[in-house]
């Protein structure tokens, strides 16, 4: 799975990478930086999770 954040729409509100962990981190903003771009399936649960609770719909899963 492909997962990638659009950095223009994230304000860094912070729920991706406390709800998925694994997946997103954070930079020196705050804002969301992804950690593993092709998400093995053992990580695509929280891919989704991540992206279905960014309120600026900043995070785009594929795959
Ligand atoms: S939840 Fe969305 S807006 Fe917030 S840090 Fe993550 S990608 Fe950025």
């Amino acid at each position: 799975m492909k997962v990638r954040v659009d950095t223009e729409a994230c304000v860094g509100h912070g729920r991706c990478y406390v709800l998925a962990p694994e997946v997103f981190g954070a930079d020196d903003r705050g804002h969301c930086v992804v950690l593993v771009e092709d998400a093995p399936p053992e990580l695509e649960e929280q891919a989704r999770t991540g992206a279905a609770n960014c309120p600026e719909r900043a995070i785009t899963v594929e795959g």
